[in-house]
């Protein structure tokens, strides 16, 4: 396991820190966002830690097909699948990523307006 002492989702998966899991494989785990801004926001991890969605592909393409097919197994079990959701990688300060152990948000539940903020 590639893990990070001080990252909060690495402490996580540790269950260091508790989170209410939804969604568990063998390299991804998904848990739903502290502060939700849907109905349905469940924040989508690979268990290692790399900083950004560009650092886990360029490490692993085939981790980060895993993450994105549990990002949809999410989306059906949370019953947004069929109507649509949104999965976000903020990538960068500037994107307002502010964790920075890769999480995909699965966004849905609502009608979600285009361009975000
Ligand atoms: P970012 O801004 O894209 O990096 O997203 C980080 C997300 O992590 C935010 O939506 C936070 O609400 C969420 N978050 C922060 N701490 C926790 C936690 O302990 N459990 C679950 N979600 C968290």
């Amino acid at each position: 396991m590639v893990s990070e002492a001080d990252c909060l989702f690495c402490r996580i998966v540790a269950k260091e820190i508790p989170a209410d899991v939804v969604h568990e494989t063998e390299r991804t785990l998904a848990f739903r966002d502290i502060d939700p801004k849907a109905p349905t926001h469940v924040l989508v991890i690979p268990k290692d830690h790399y900083r950004d969605a560009a650092a886990l592909a360029a490490a692993d393409h085939g981790l980060a097909d895993e993450v994105i097919k549990a990002a949809h197994a999410v989306a059906e079990q949370e019953g947004v699948a069929g109507s649509g959701y949104r999965l976000v990688f903020n990538t960068g300060p500037e994107a307002g990523q502010t964790v920075f152990h890769v999480h995909g948000h699965v966004l849905g539940g609502r009608g979600l307006t285009w361009p975000p903020g």
